[in-house]
């Protein structure tokens, strides 16, 4: 399967989740737009490298996805969007009623209303190009919840409420609108709640992955980028056509729970 001609924005993708779903995509020949809000000279070398292994076009530009005017500009910027991949995402771990408002607006920012944004922005150029794929990464936390991650929890069931609504106003088009919702995957994010969790149940390192984060997972296993980037390239198949307004698990047996 190809998806030579095909162009694809990530956002988020100058690591983790995003960036393997980039480099994914790019192997099965799709054009990518790299993007985060940081606009260092190892974004775009990031870019470059995925341009020299792959052979597609790749670029990298930079975006805040907590503003919604940025959010726009990165879809008008990138010229093309046969596929939509909104990834961006931060978290924050508190009570819900010691969490920061400052958190729980970004979260919702950029977990949720970035999506909003760039979908409203992707709409009108997939239907002028005849084809898209909306690719939303929501979360285990989009179909369950965990204490404190309020924001979180809220902002991904709310993006997989808005991957259903966007599927119903394109049904009739060939177009889709899917959410993947990943359980534990060992990236910069997770990594960044390891020591926290440690110090909060005085544990090991290996003791916090395995009966703490991997507790709900029963796989054990974190779940890998290329897996998840795979589930992308899938979605944007021939096979994958009517599959439009669900959710994908890739969390080892999380939900099935
Ligand atoms: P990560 O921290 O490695 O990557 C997050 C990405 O978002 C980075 O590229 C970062 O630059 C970008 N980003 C953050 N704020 C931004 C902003 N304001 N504007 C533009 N870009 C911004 O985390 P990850 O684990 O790869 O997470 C990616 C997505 O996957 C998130 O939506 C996350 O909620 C979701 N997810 C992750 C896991 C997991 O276990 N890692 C599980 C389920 C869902």
């Amino acid at each position: 399967m190809s998806l030579s001609g095909r162009t694809a924005i990530v956002t988020g993708s100058n690591s983790g989740i995003g960036l393997g779903i980039a480099w994914e995509l790019a192997r099965a020949g799709a054009d990518v737009v790299l993007n985060s809000f940081t606009d260092r000279d190892e974004d775009h070398a990031l870019a470059e490298k995925i341009a020299g292994e792959t052979g597609v076009a790749a670029r990298y530009i930079k975006a805040d996805m907590s503003k919604g005017e940025e959010c726009r500009a990165l879809v008008e910027k990138a010229g093309a969007c046969d596929i939509l991949v909104n990834n961006a995402g931060i978290q924050h771990v508190a009570p819900i009623d010691e969490f920061p408002v400052e958190k729980w607006d970004a979260i919702l920012a950029i977990n949720l209303s970035s999506a909003f944004h760039t979908t409203a922005a992707a709409l009108p150029v997939m239907r002028k190009a005849g084809w898209g794929r909306v690719v939303n990464i929501a979360s285990a936390h989009g179909l369950t919840a965990s204490p404190y991650k309020s924001a979180y929890v809220a902002a991904k069931h709310g993006i997989v409420g808005m991957t259903k609504v966007v599927a119903l106003e394109t049904a009739e088009e060939p177009i889709t609108a899917n959410a993947i919702c990943p359980g534990y995957v060992l990236t910069p994010l997770v990594e960044a709640q390891i020591p926290d969790t440690m110090a909060k149940y005085d544990m090991s390192r290996e003791e916090v992955i395995k009966k703490v984060m991997l507790e709900r997972q029963p796989s054990k296993e974190f779940a890998t980028v290329e897996q998840l980037g795979g589930t992308v390239v899938f979605l944007c198949s021939d096979a994958a056509a009517q599959i439009t307004g669900t959710t994908i698990s890739v969390d080892g047996g999380w939900t099935a729970l």
